[in-house]
């Protein structure tokens, strides 16, 4: 790779082992229990504010680049303080530049789900073949708790819950490893949203509640 990145910092880091890569700080939500704000926009030692510019296709790149020369890493995740599909040229052209260029790097999405009202059309059939896996964010299996606990912009609050569920199940059908998420808050039916996401033919994972409060 010949990719170089003055933004390193902000765009990629590490976790658990993988590659994260912050490629936005845009949102079309404001999740209730999303640590961004409460943490200042840090991430375990990362400061993902990305600043008026978001990275280009060549930064992240670079970003990739650099990581990969100072240790190894055997996936990517698309993941930071912003909804990934809010770029969805730069991270379909992220994706097809990294299967070319680190063949066996397995590609992950973590999304709110909303990517296909965010892009005015289905967007998993441009997700296939790209990504190895998806994360989406399901959280609550009742419409009504979706729209107050993830506090969508206007514009996704009457369709979005559906549309995060027709997103699962297109995905689902065409990425090999598909989960819907649900964050452990106080309150959640966990079992409700592992049942949905079954019917939805995804597979599912509980994920651990981050408090604001705690260590960054
Ligand atoms: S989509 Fe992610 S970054 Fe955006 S508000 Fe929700 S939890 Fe926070």
């Amino acid at each position: 790779m010949i990719y170089y990145s003055p933004m390193n910092a902000s765009i990629a880091y590490r976790y658990r082992g993988a590659l994260y890569l912050n490629i936005t700080n845009r949102c079309p939500t404001a999740c209730e229990f999303c640590i961004k704000r409460g943490w200042d926009m840090r991430f375990r030692g990362s400061d993902l504010r990305l600043g008026p510019q978001e990275p280009s296709v060549s930064d992240i790149l670079g970003a990739v680049e650099t990581e990969r020369r100072a240790s190894p890493f055997s996936e990517a995740v698309f993941c930071g303080y912003g909804e990934p599909t809010c770029r969805l040229p730069e991270l379909l052209e992220v994706c097809g530049e990294l299967r070319r260029l680190l063949p066996g790097l397995r590609l992950r999405l973590n999304t709110v789900g909303l990517g296909d009202l965010v892009n005015g059309r289905p967007i998993a059939p441009e997700l296939q073949g790209r990504l190895d896996a998806v994360r989406i964010s399901l959280n609550t299996a009742d419409p009504a708790e979706w729209a107050r606990i993830m506090r969508p912009l206007p514009e996704y609050r009457e369709r979005g819950f559906e549309s995060v569920l027709g997103f699962i199940r297109d995905c689902a059908r065409r990425i090999p490893d598909t989960q819907a998420t649900a964050v452990e808050r106080p309150g959640a039916d966990v079992e409700a949203c592992r049942r949905l996401a079954r019917t939805l033919g995804a597979g599912f994972a509980p994920r651990a509640y981050l408090d604001a409060y705690e260590e960054r």
